[in-house]
């Protein structure tokens, strides 16, 4: 294990292995460390949705860049993350979320997020299965889709030690070396690792890393709440193609696994703060209601598999991204709820130019997600938070 690096990134999902990939992109001397393997924090664990469809134009600007970004990133690491653009499908049970739902749309069209409303009968064509008969309207937008997580960190790791990134799984961070309130390195459960600039992407651990500063674990208030998803056996490839979101049950969505077929099923039952990730009956059970009244077919399927993660939630549901003002090399990428997987190449790019450079060309709000927000209390508007 290398002793020294210029900057140590404190996390493997898919935030800290964007940063990493993109700061050895810029020729910077990276160590990664992670205390499991890459990917085993929430990210191997997420639903794999891509959207652009928030309802605040910072994220809605930030994942237009996002998507594009998307689009060509196997090209970009020379992996097959397997991006699709298959669409996000939101659907109205009432004449309120229909009026939401034009309002949702008009702000996405001002930023060239072509989002339109359909009819049910519009939305059975896309998604044939669907119990179309509850919903009074949809809010679709094609250019939304998902990525395999998985191929993801392992494409980001990949191209980030090709270009000269090491990176140490198994290497839990156990304290930050902080003096004269400058960063100096990290302690682990392997030795010292110095280095003048170190980034917290510890996602739902990032306040234990926080405390390890001398922050406390409240200064960026992130909170692990648990979140679960079944799969489903295999259905025939496009039977399910977008994700598919009634809000009003109870944030329910299903979506059709790119890679085997699978139907991962998802819903707003949550648990916490917890870092328990075993998974509950409970939900088992109150996610099956709802995914087979949108989808009734689903009756019919075995499921393969349940697990939990984590939404690392911050009380407006924005993660926090930037410079800590207080110690001097210490920056954080993390408390990104219900949307981090899909906001990863964007971040990870900003991030490595904002240290390297100290400014960024991605369309990134510095100022909505500044992580010194909380302790101003100030809040912004609530992030939309499914997949
Ligand atoms: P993580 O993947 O959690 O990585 C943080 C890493 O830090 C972990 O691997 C952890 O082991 C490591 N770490 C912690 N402490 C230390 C330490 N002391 N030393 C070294 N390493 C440490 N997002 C989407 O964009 N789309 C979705 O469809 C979606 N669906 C979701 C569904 C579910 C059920 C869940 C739980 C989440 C979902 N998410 C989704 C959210 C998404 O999973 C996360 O926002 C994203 O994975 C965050 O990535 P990350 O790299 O910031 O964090």
């Amino acid at each position: 294990m290398k002793s020294k690096a210029e900057v140590v990134v404190i996390g493997g999902g898919s935030t800290g292995t964007s940063i990493a990939y993109h700061l050895a992109k810029l020729g910077v001397d990276v160590i990664l460390v992670e205390k499991g393997y890459i990917g085993s924090g929430s990210t191997f664990r997420c639903a794999t949705g891509i959207r652009q469809q928030f309802t605040d134009e910072a994220n809605i600007r930030l994942q237009k860049y996002n998507v594009e970004r998307w689009k060509r990133l196997s090209e970009e690491l020379e992996y097959d993350v397997n991006f699709k653009q298959t669409g996000y499908l939101f659907l109205a049970t009432t004449e309120e979320e229909v009026e939401a739902f034009k309002q949702n749309i008009e702000l996405h069209n001002k930023f060239y997020v072509p989002t339109k409303l359909i009819t049910p009968e519009e939305a059975k064509e896309i998604v044939p299965l669907l119990n179309a008969d509850e919903f009074l309207a949809g809010q679709w937008n094609p250019t939304d889709g998902k990525a395999n997580p998985f191929k993801t960190v392992f494409a980001f790791a990949k191209k980030a030690r090709e270009l000269g990134a090491e990176i140490y799984e198994y290497t839990e961070v156990t304290g930050v070396i902080v003096e004269n309130k400058e960063v100096q390195g990290v302690k682990t459960n392997k030795g010292i690792i110095k280095a003048d600039v170190i980034v917290n992407a510890a996602n739902a651990w990032a306040p234990i890393i926080n405390e390890m500063v001398g922050l406390g674990k409240e200064f960026i208030p992130i909170k692990p709440y648990k979140h679960q998803l079944v799969k489903t056996e295999p259905l025939k490839e496009g039977q399910i193609e977008p994700l598919v979101c009634p809000p009003a049950w109870n944030d329910s969505y299903v979506l059709q696994d790119g890679e085997d077929g699978g139907v991962l099923c998802g819903t707003g039952i949550e648990y916490g703060p917890t870092y328990d990730m075993t998974p509950t009956y409970d939900f088992l059970r109150g996610v099956l209601k709802w995914a087979t009244r949108i989808i009734p077919a689903l009756k019919y399927v075995h499921i393969l598999r349940q697990w939990a993660g984590f939404y690392a939630k911050t009380p407006d549901s924005n993660p926090a991204i930037g410079k800590i003002n207080y110690i001097d090399g210490f920056y954080i990428a993390a408390g990104f709820s219900g949307h981090g997987f899909m906001m990863a190449p964007g971040v990870g790019e900003a991030m490595a130019e904002l240290i390297v450079k100290g400014k960024s060309k991605v369309p990134l709000d510095w100022n909505w997600y500044d992580p010194h927000r909380f302790e101003r209390g100030e809040l912004r508007s609530a992030a939309f938070q499914i997949g």
